[in-house]
């Protein structure tokens, strides 16, 4: 089943049904009222979700990216993030307007689609790039471990899988970092540069459990400076894969 009709189910349908009547849900996407039976995003966006296709595909442009700032292993994005797209309101509502269900089920696709992809398979544990303290405090969630629960849930619902874990507390943001979007690529890893840091005790104790293989999980991957400055002190450690919802071509 795909992920995006997860949302609401069973006998939640009729409150459902009685809830459009005085307040139509729209679709995140082209904005237009929701059927009853459709769920966050309407059929007609759900069809033509611009996918990368990356999690079956090797050396794909996510994998070059990243491996020109860091040696990760493998990298995937579930769709290509266009500014100018209303696909981009995907994540927007996610970060900006709380739309936590809708960051889960974009996950949980993610998740579905790298399981079945197969080049994944060996991953371990997931673990959400941090937000400063300070940052998550004003916004009172971290959009990356949102999409990480998704993405947990979508690897089990494969058969054979079970749920892997989402450890929050392994690597801490200690700098607060400016935002990066004004930014050249240096300036972008130079912003970035030593602003996380690994629990050492706790890597050791999930090393000695068989954690070995991390997908560090972010919601957009444009230069992947953030990514790389995240995933470079995990890599004293394990071997780091890395999963992103958006990728900015
Ligand atoms: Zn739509």
């Amino acid at each position: 089943m795909s992920c995006w009709n997860e949302i609401v189910s069973g006998t939640r349908y009729s409150f459902k049904a009685l809830g459009d009547l005085f307040l139509p849900r729209k679709c995140a996407v082209c904005q237009t009222i929701l059927a009853c039976e459709e769920r966050s995003i309407c059929d007609n966006c759900r069809t033509d979700i611009p996918y990368t296709w990356f999690w079956s595909w090797p050396e794909n442009p996510a994998e070059e990216r990243m491996w020109a700032k860091a040696g990760i292993e493998q990298a995937a994005s579930l769709f290509f993030y266009r500014y100018s797209s209303d696909y981009s309101h995907i994540l927007h509502k996610l970060k900006y307007g709380c739309n936590i269900p809708l960051g889960r089920a974009a996950g949980r696709d993610l998740g579905e689609k790298m399981a079945q992809g197969g080049r994944f398979n060996d991953i371990d544990a997931i673990v959400p790039v941090p937000l400063h303290w300070r940052r998550q405090w004003k916004r009172s969630f971290n959009q990356a471990e949102i999409i990480s629960q998704g993405l947990a849930k979508g690897f089990a619902s494969q058969p054979g899988n079970k749920e892997l874990p989402v450890i929050k507390s392994l690597v801490k943001r200690i700098k607060m970092t400016s935002t990066q979007t004004r930014l050249s690529g240096k300036e972008k890893s130079e912003n970035v540069k030593n602003a996380f840091q690994v629990e050492k005790k706790m890597a050791l104790r999930l090393l000695s459990k068989g954690i070995n293989h991390i997908l560090l999980v972010d919601d957009v991957l444009t230069s992947g400076s953030t990514l790389a400055a995240c995933a470079t002190p995990l890599m004293r450690y394990f071997r780091v894969s890395v999963a992103t919802i958006g990728f900015v071509e």
